[in-house]
């Protein structure tokens, strides 16, 4: 089983979750921004952080077999405090670095006005820099959070096939599914996703455009819930090529689109398999294939 994990949070992982995600079969993963648990107070705390994502987690990462990528944003919950807001004028020089495939996580928390205003300028980041977008959906008021989240998407005028809206359940899957854009999972320990509602919703709503993730951080969670979830889709009957095209091919078609993947093609099968994905650039998943 080939894994390309879409969104886990490795700086707060151990090198053990390494190891045994590489055993597990996991070769690939995006690292999304996001908050540390401790807020940030001033800007240079978010520098410092973007610069160890695009540069010691993917060093880190690459020990173990694994390629890193990240996604850079200022997240939603920081984005309610005035002291971190003015990160948003640094983004664009992180947006055009290596390994950077993805604008996210941005979206709602609660749902402010603040939180409208660095949503819309992000979105607006990820048109001028051609680059896909993760977007969080919030735990609390969630089918409110979602559907206020599409409206933004569409007034944004990004393409929904570039928008990857995360964090969905069974009662906001159908509302994504008819936007166009990509459905993000995320199978945790104890709440919210299990490996048993996410086979029951693949049953139903098919693997097209369906993404699994263990969301992974400092909280209770685990990065080995992608293989899991493609081990209960097979004691549930799916074929070893429907694990792999959620928990492979979807998540490399999806980023694929920043043409920033940088996958090692010992462990994408062939080079066929994964396929150019912009077809507006003609550009590889492979580009900038190291030597
Ligand atoms: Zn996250």
């Amino acid at each position: 089983m080939r894994i390309f994990d879409p969104h886990v949070h490795m700086t707060s992982r151990t090198t053990d979750d390494y190891e045994a995600m590489h055993a597990a079969g996991v070769r690939a993963l995006v690292e999304p921004a996001f908050w540390l648990g401790q807020p940030r107070t001033n800007v240079g705390s978010f520098l410092d952080y973007f610069d160890g994502l695009i540069g010691w987690e993917r060093f880190r990462a690459a020990q173990f077999g694994i390629a890193h990528h990240c996604a850079i944003a200022l997240n939603p919950k920081e984005a309610n405090d005035p002291r971190c807001v003015d990160v948003l004028e640094h983004l664009p020089r992180y947006l055009v670095k290596d390994g950077v495939v993805a604008v996210g996580e941005v979206g709602y928390d609660s749902m402010t006005p603040e939180e409208d205003d660095a949503f819309a300028r992000q979105l607006e980041l990820a048109v001028v820099h051609d680059l896909p977008v993760l977007v969080h959906t919030p735990h609390r008021d969630k089918l409110a959070g979602t559907l206020r989240t599409l409206d933004v998407v569409r007034e944004s005028g990004i393409p929904p096939h570039r928008v990857l809206v995360d964090h969905l359940n069974e009662t906001t899957v159908r509302a994504v599914a008819d936007s166009g854009c990509w459905m993000g999972f995320s199978i945790y320990p104890d709440t919210k996703m299990d490996e048993a509602r996410m086979v029951a919703l693949l049953a139903e709503h098919g693997a097209e455009r369906v993404l699994v993730n263990s969301a992974a951080d400092w909280g209770r969670s685990d990065p080995l819930k992608t293989r899991s979830t493609g081990l209960a889709m097979l004691e549930a009957g799916f074929d070893e090529s429907a694990v792999d095209t959620v928990l492979w091919r979807n998540p490399v078609e999806f980023y694929g689109q920043s043409g920033r993947l940088l996958l090692d093609p010992a462990a994408d099968g062939t080079t066929a398999a994964a396929g150019p994905v912009d077809a507006a650039t003609g550009n590889s998943v492979l580009r900038g294939e190291r030597p």
